[in-house]
């Protein structure tokens, strides 16, 4: 059970750990699918980006290209500073361009539009901001693009372009160049670049890394144009992609192919995507923030983490769920093996569980075992069946936890045997204590209707008197339970003299066991003979010869069979044997007689007693009314109610029925009446003092006027003189036996004294 419990948690730790790897896999596959997913969003934005740029500023280009020509034709292309209408009516068809201007290749503006002022114009060429793009105009054959400056005169920031126009030689003849306007509703890019606020994009120039345009949310034109890109970031970024392009920084320019990189700076944070644009010089870079992405990524980890977390809970109310159905489980089975089902109570398998808090503390408590067993429980089972004792059972149960004290702890020992075990050794406690239990459990019974009594034994061990240990405290009550049965309704306390007759039954019950299978058992019978001297029957007796215990006599080993529950199995040996040694006797003598065979009470009272005797009757094939049963008075402590008919029943089929022991007993004249008794068997303890005990001789007399009244034929036994005879026909006894005719006998002797008496006739 522990196994099963600790493996649902191992599954558990499993599924656990299962689950977490999967939600490390899913997680990574997200964070992976989130790069990627940005990667594309950036690349085709870059694209776009790139592509509107480049065609935009070929535009440009081209209107520079077509003006700047136009405007050297002019014959006027001095050195004066002019506004030219053409300019003007260029510039409001271009709302982009903040203005134009031609300047010769000096630097100096000789035409300009008419919206800026011709006394702050600067020398192109000697004005720091635009000498660098104005001498690169000079010397390229494209349209150059100067560093994005704030023009104060128009309070606009723009992008100077500029394109040199050249005579057919090649020679510079003048520079056009005009400002893109990047701010304001007429701005050269109409709309926002950049994708959100976590997004920015950047024209960069590839000559001083300073961005040329720039998109971004909130972005200060100031810091965005008035400084170059760090020289550190910057190098990261291109060794970064120089690491994801795996090509040199040389065949990415020239094949303007898309490339991913990183930015790690204290700064700034980002991944990004950049194209190089090599007829402009310039990078369009859009980057999104590293912080974005974790932002993304944690919102999916996050609904991950709860979905997760919700499972995992699930699963562990679940298994939390299996496993305590398992605990109980457990418990029930712990119950159930330490418990009996019937009553219960705890059994021995709770004793076994718990016999360490009684038995092995440092300080070991006195305690007292009570066993408590019922007297011919057994009877009960037999007669009316298992499911009635059952019944019995519980009230028994019921009538012992009413009946021992609180802290007791009671134990269903087996069948009708009862522990209890209780811290207390005084026997001015025990004592009345064990008897209050017997009084309560002798009270009559009610079961289903039926009324009998019981009577109960209870034997008393000590500890650590009578016994260090479990078994030999157990062994020691037994034993005291076994010397308290001798006398009804008793108690006993274990003492030490008690065990050698204990150990000496055990032997006995244990031989007899082997004995019966080893056929080690025989029968004898003892004539009987009536008034007139003639054989009437014999009584069959049963003998044992052990190899250990050598011959044992029956009153010694037939009540250990009653106790040890042998009983069932020995009748049936001396009622099968002796029905068919007796039929083969009476064949073989030619002689009819009857056959007496001694009936104990648990034998009686066996339920399928009345079938055996049918059919040892069969088989042996002897007349029913050569046989006599002798029962004696014990008998009628049982259940007269199922007695009765019973014996009735016997009768009926001509069976006799002989009253063995008349007169010890205490059964009442007046039932005598209502019995089916053929035959009153005067006790030998009688017949032994009839010459000299006037007592004995009252007795006889009474048993044999009382049989007269009845019907009944009266035997004298155990008659060993022939004054006892001569008396015991004086007073008209029907039949006799003794030592005085014949001793019990083996069948071959029994024979030849058979043929003796028919020789005698
Ligand atoms: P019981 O039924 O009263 O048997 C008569 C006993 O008296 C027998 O003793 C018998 O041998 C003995 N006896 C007979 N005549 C004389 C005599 O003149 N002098 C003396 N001293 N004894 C005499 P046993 O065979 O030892 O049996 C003792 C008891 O054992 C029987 O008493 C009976 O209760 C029981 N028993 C014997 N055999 C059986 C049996 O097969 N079945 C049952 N259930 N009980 C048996
Ligand atoms: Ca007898
Ligand atoms: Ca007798």
């Amino acid at each position: 059970m522990a196994l099963l419990r600790k493996n649902i948690w191992t599954l558990f730790i499993l599924l656990f750990g299962g689950s977490l790897l999967f939600l490390i896999a899913i997680s990574y596959y997200r964070w992976l699918n989130i790069n990627e997913s940005y990667r594309l969003k950036q690349e085709s934005l870059v694209d776009l980006v790139s592509n509107a740029s480049h065609s935009l500023f070929v535009n440009q280009e081209i209107i520079l290209d077509v003006l700047g020509s136009e405007l050297i034709k002019d014959p006027e292309f001095t050195d004066t500073v002019k506004t030219k209408p053409l300019l003007d009516q260029l510039l409001a068809l271009n709302p982009a361009i903040v203005g134009f201007g031609l300047a010769n290749p000096q630097g100096k503006l000789t035409f300009i539009s008419s919206n800026l002022n011709p006394s702050r114009l600067p020398n192109l060429l000697q004005q720091q901001a635009s000498r660098d793009s104005f001498q690169r105009a000079l010397e390229s054959n494209s349209m150059v693009l100067g560093r994005t400056y704030y023009m104060g005169a128009l309070n606009e920031w723009v992008i100077p372009i500029r394109k040199a126009v050249r005579d057919e030689n090649g020679r510079v003849l003048a520079v056009m160049t005009a400002g893109l306007r990047i701010k304001g509703a007429s701005r050269f890019f109409s709309n926002d670049i950049h994708m959100d606020k976590y997004n920015r994009v950047t024209l960069l120039r590839a000559a001083d890394h300073y961005p040329q345009y720039h998109s971004s949310e909130g972005a200060d034109m100031e810091l965005a144009y008035s400084k170059p890109v760090k020289a550190e970031a910057m190098q990261r970024a291109i060794s970064s992609l120089l690491k994801k392009s795996g090509v040199s920084l040389a065949s990415l320019k020239e094949t303007e192919s898309m490339v991913s990189f990183r930015i790690k700076t204290n700064d700034w944070k980002s991944v990004g995507v950049a194209r190089f644009d090599k007829k402009y010089q310039l990078w369009t870079v859009s980057e999104i923030k590293l912080t974005k992405i974790y932002d993304d990524f944690f919102e999916s980890f996050f609904s991950y983490l709860v979905i997760f977390g919700l499972g995992q809970l699930v699963i562990y109310r679940l298994f939390r769920l299996i496993a305590s159905a398992e605990d109980q489980r457990r418990q029930d089975l712990i119950y159930q093996a330490s418990h009996d089902p019937l009553t219960q109570l705890p059994n021995r398998g709770y004793l076994s569980m718990h016999k360490e808090e009684w038995l092995s503390q440092e300080n070991p408590p006195e305690f007292s075992v009570l066993f408590v067993d019922m007297d011919h429980f057994k009877s009960v089972n037999d007669s009316f069946g298992h499911e009635f004792g059952d019944e019995v059972l519980k009230e028994l149960a019921a009538r012992l936890k009413e009946n021992a004290p609180s802290q007791a702890t009671l134990i269903r020992q087996g069948g009708d045997e009862f522990l209890i075990f209780i811290h207390e050794t005084d026997d001015k406690v025990l004592l009345p204590l064990a008897k209050g239990i017997i009084t309560a459990l002798s009270r009559p019974y009610q079961v289903e209707g039926i009324n009998f009594t019981l009577g109960a034994s209870i034997g008393i061990a000590k500890y650590p008197l009578h016994g260090t240990d479990l078994d030999s405290l157990l062994r020691a009550s037994d034993i005291a339970m076994y010397e308290a049965k001798k006398h009804k309704n008793s108690v006993r306390v274990f003492a030490d003299e008690m065990q050698s007759g204990y150990l000496h039954k055990l032997v006995v019950e244990q031989q007899l066991r082997k004995g019966l299978d080893n056929d080690e058992l025989f029968m004898v019978y003892q004539p009987q003979i009536d008034s007139n001297g003639k054989l009437y029957g014999v009584e069959a007796l049963v003998r044992w010869q052990n190899e250990e215990l050598g011959f044992v006599p029956p009153d010694q080993f037939i009540s250990i069979a009653e106790a040890s529950g042998l009983m069932p199995r020995l009748g049936e040996f001396v009622l099968r044997r002796s029905l068919s040694e007796m039929k083969q006797a009476q064949l073989e003598t030619g002689l009819e007689f009857h056959v007496s065979i001694n009936v104990s009470v648990r034998q009686f009272m066996q339920a399928n007693f009345m079938a055996l005797l049918l059919d040892a009757i069969e088989v042996s094939g002897l007349s029913k009314v050569f046989i006599s049963l002798e029962i004696t008075e014990s008998l009628f402590i049982e259940d007269l109610d199922y007695i009765l008919p019973l014996l009735q029943q016997i009768h009926d089929m001509g069976i006799q029925v002989s009253m063995d022991d008349f007169g010890t007993g205490y059964s009442s004249l007046s039932m005598l009446r209502t019995l089916p008794v053929d035959e009153l068997k005067i006790d030998k303890s009688f017949v032994d003092n009839i010459l000299n005990d006037d007592a004995a001789r009252k007795m006889v007399q009474n048993i044999i006027a009382i049989g007269k009244n009845y019907e009944m034929a009266v035997l004298a036994e155990g008659v060993e003189t022939q004054a006892q005879a001569d008396l015991l026909s004086r007073f008209g006894c029907d039949r006799f036996q003794g030592y005085l005719y014949a001793k019990p006998m083996k069948p071959e002797d029994l024979k030849t004294f058979l043929c003796n008496c028919k020789g005698n006739d």
